[in-house]
């Protein structure tokens, strides 16, 4: 076995007494100002990052903070960073940017920057020289540090930059403070050792290292006992969990336990590289009581020239060989994906095989993304890079194709019977529900029913991102 990348006990007991200091902090400052110090957190980016903000903000709770939706208001404003793409980069730097006025107008505010941005020396360094009014910014591996970093900015009234270069590590024992009572996030493992060349992830998130199983099994059983309808598993690439720690154990090994668990819940993944997904993972979904039929499998490209300069390690005919298994063997089986348009040196003919490949899987959806060029990434300097026209024209047939094929999947649904899990009222129509099925289809009737109740809904109208239906008994 090769030791899992824990911090120790005795860092990790530390951390608490920090969360104790600021805890007494805090107390001054309500005996002061009658009200607890007040607290924004506002993430950026994908699951992994929702879930890391869930440890800041249950860390935040225990040291006394209550929490706002308004930043002006808040007396501790942090925003958890995204470094995959150049435009949310720019968002986080306008956002902070607009935050100078309300330091100028209460200079006890403490501004803090975390996440996969700010772990890139460039980053920090814009940061520190253009954002004086930011007081602390700690990367992904300084997450744990949290308090301590917190407690010096208010004792010592100084700036923090938190950003090491760190291979990473793992932490149990945080506070996780968890806004949704009916889905929940669960993070099995950390960075990623593939190295796609458009990627920045690995060079911020580290190595792959992975949790213990009974750590990720303790922690699943709690949710099932609080009532939790949908737990999705989260790693950059969940297929490889556990290779670090070469127990004999694989992630399909840890479906399995979980699987085996008594209670009304449904587990989720994501995400899957098509690499690491292995026949075993597919006939453990196929023979599972509680695993969904929705698979997150990113392809990416269908051209295997550009499969190779993106450092993918499968070809186009191994990602269909994997759908045509699952779809054979896993009834019901839908997908949604990942693909990149205007990679480097992409041809037309290159995108025709995306688009074909895209034909013959039908995937229920797909998020697609237009190539941004990440400094530090291989794929940014390489020769051939496309035109932003190219892009967007590439982008746009792409998204119709997709809209096409998502509404006819839709369709298959008029007239029939699904089960929807309730995840709230609708934001813009209050008389109606929303839901999401097995497959992850979302849902709008109308109805108005508790977070987390499932509920049988006839379908009635079918678009390209969703359905509308009747509760099936009335
Ligand atoms: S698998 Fe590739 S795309 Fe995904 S996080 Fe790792 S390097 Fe990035």
């Amino acid at each position: 076995m090769v030791e899992p990348k824990y911090i120790s006990d005795a860092e990790l007991l530390s951390q608490w007494d920090y969360m104790k200091k600021v805890s007494a902090i805090s107390a001054d400052f309500q005996s002061i100002q009658g009200r607890p110090p007040s607290a924004y957190t506002k993430t950026f980016g994908c699951q992994q990052n929702e879930n890391d903000t869930e440890r800041i903000n249950g860390m935040l709770e225990e040291m006394g903070y209550v929490f706002t939706d308004r930043p002006e208001n808040a007396d501790f404003i942090l925003f958890n960073t995204c470094a995959v793409r150049d435009h949310a980069e720019q968002k986080v730097y306008g956002t902070v940017g607009s935050l100078a006025s309300v330091k100028r107008a209460r200079p006890d505010t403490v501004i803090a920057l975390c996440g996969c941005m700010v772990q890139q020396p460039s980053a920090a360094e814009e940061i520190r020289r253009k954002y004086r009014h930011v007081n602390l910014l700690f990367g992904p591996h300084a997450l744990y540090r949290f308090p301590e970093n917190l407690y010096r900015v208010l004792i010592e009234k100084t700036r923090i930059f938190d950003n090491a270069p760190s291979d990473g590590n793992l932490t149990e024992g945080l506070p996780v403070k968890r806004e949704d009572k009916t889905r929940a996030w669960v993070s099995i493992m950390s960075g990623c050792n593939n190295f796609c060349t458009y990627c920045i992830v690995p060079h911020v998130r580290g190595r792959e290292r992975s949790r213990l199983p009974e750590q990720i099994l303790k922690e699943v059983a709690s949710l099932i006992k609080q009532g939790y309808k949908e737990i999705t598993l989260l790693g950059q690439n969940v297929n490889s969990y556990c290779n670090d720690l070469d127990i004999g154990y694989d992630f399909s090994d840890l479906l399995k336990e979980i699987d085996a668990m008594e209670g009304d819940f449904t587990i989720r993944f994501m995400t899957s590289h098509p690499k690491d997904a292995s026949e075993k993972l597919i006939d453990t979904i196929a023979n599972s009581r509680h695993i969904s039929r929705h698979i997150h499998l990113p392809f990416q490209s269908g051209s295997n020239r550009i499969l190779k300069l993106m450092n993918r390690k499968y070809t186009r005919e191994d990602y269909l060989n994997l759908i045509s298994m699952a779809k054979e063997r896993i009834k019901g089986v839908v997908f949604t994906s990942d693909v990149i348009v205007g990679f480097p040196t992409e041809t037309e003919e290159d995108f025709q095989d995306t688009m074909s490949l895209i034909r013959e899987v039908e995937f229920d959806g797909l998020f697609t993304f237009i190539y941004s060029p990440r400094t530090g990434t291989p794929a940014a300097t390489m020769e051939g890079q496309i035109t932003d026209e190219i892009k967007h024209d590439r982008y746009n047939r792409l998204s119709a194709l997709q809209a096409e094929l998502s509404t006819l999947s839709n369709q298959k649904l008029v007239g029939q019977v699904v089960s929807v899990l309730v995840t709230g009222q609708n934001d813009k129509d209050p008389s109606l529900c929303d839901g999401r099925t097995d497959t992850n289809k979302l849902v709008h009737f109308p109805g108005n029913y508790p977070q987390g109740t499932q509920v049988s809904v006839r379908i009635d109208r079918a678009l390209h991102w969703g359905m509308y239906g009747t509760l099936a008994d009335k």
